[in-house]
């Protein structure tokens, strides 16, 4: 049979594991795919899309700096999507676009595959950028105590909350933190990608906290290092999320949902 058609479209593309990771997932399950990574020009994506669904493609993963332009695109979105303002997954069917954000559930998959608990618990979100508005619903949904939001600019932690007006959400600098008590700590900022820390203070940290960086590297990052040198209980990166994403989108589209522990593993071989 004639592989069904997939891509990944972003700019810059090189550096993106998904087509590795789709291949993997569908070979483990049986399953007959073609998913290629696609560079598109800055006012190109539209186009892109449109000559994808002509070639009989079934879907698309969006990646900077598409993923508002992949919202603005979908003729349906699910409520996750519509709420993070952002898609990264689409699926064409039956002549319509449709568009869902599938990183907050790769997150929440993540944490429970780590056996982070996080009904009933306090959690606190570094950052309130594009990472940090995709995962909040799918984290909400796990009925967490308190989600704070620490952010540098204050006023985009307190625009996060009004947005998704939940009242367990809150917000606040990162000095304001001191003193407060979570059982996890989610850095959503890009410092690490900087090699910089979220400036969040030492007293926060204890052996009861579970630190999770979404960023990922041969390296561990910064926030990590210095969680776990302030003996944090334990230090998670976010290669899992990354898989996790890309599971869920695997799942919408193929109605199987594939196992990310090889995966992650294989992954995590290929960085050292
Ligand atoms: P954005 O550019 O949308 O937001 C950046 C955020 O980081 C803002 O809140 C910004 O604060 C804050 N920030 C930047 N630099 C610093 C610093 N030096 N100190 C403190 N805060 C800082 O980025 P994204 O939200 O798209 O991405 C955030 C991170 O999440 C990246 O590391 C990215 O790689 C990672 N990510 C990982 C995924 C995965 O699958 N593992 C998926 C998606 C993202 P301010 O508002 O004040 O500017």
């Amino acid at each position: 049979p004639i592989p069904d058609q997939y891509r990944v479209f972003g700019n810059p593309i090189k550096q993106s594991r998904s087509p590795d990771i789709h291949h993997i997932f569908a070979s483990k399950s049986q399953q007959i795919i073609n998913y290629q990574k696609q560079l598109v020009d800055i006012d190109g994506f539209a186009n892109a899309v449109a000559d994808l669904i002509d070639q009989g493609g079934k879907g698309a993963n969006v990646t900077a700096p598409f993923k508002e332009q992949a919202l603005a695109l979908a003729d349906e979105l699910t409520e996750r999507a519509s709420l993070a303002g952002a898609v990264n997954t689409l699926t064409f069917k039956e002549g319509k676009i449709l568009g869902d954000n599938t990183d907050g559930e790769g997150l929440v998959q993540d944490l429970i595959i780590n056996k982070v608990l996080l009904k009933q618990r306090r959690i606190l979100l570094l950052g309130a950028g594009g990472a940090a508005r995709g995962v909040l619903l799918p984290l909400l949904a796990q009925g967490p105590s308190a989600i704070v939001i620490a952010n540098r600019t204050v006023s985009k932690a307190k625009d996060l909350c009004q947005h998704f007006n939940d009242e367990r959400l809150s917000a606040c600098s990162f000095a304001e933190t001191t003193g407060q008590e979570f059982d996890l700590i989610i850095n959503a900022t890009s410092a690490s990608l900087a090699g910089d820390l979220p400036p969040i203070p030492t007293s926060i940290i204890n052996s009861k906290v579970v630190c999770y960086d979404m960023a990922y590297g041969k390296n561990e990052t910064q926030f990590l290092q210095w969680a776990r040198e302030q003996g944090a209980v334990d230090v998670i990166d976010g290669l899992g999320m990354l898989v996790g994403q890309a599971a869920v989108s695997f799942a919408i589209w193929r109605g199987v949902t594939p196992q990310v522990q090889p995966v992650i593993k294989k992954l995590r071989a290929a960085l050292k």
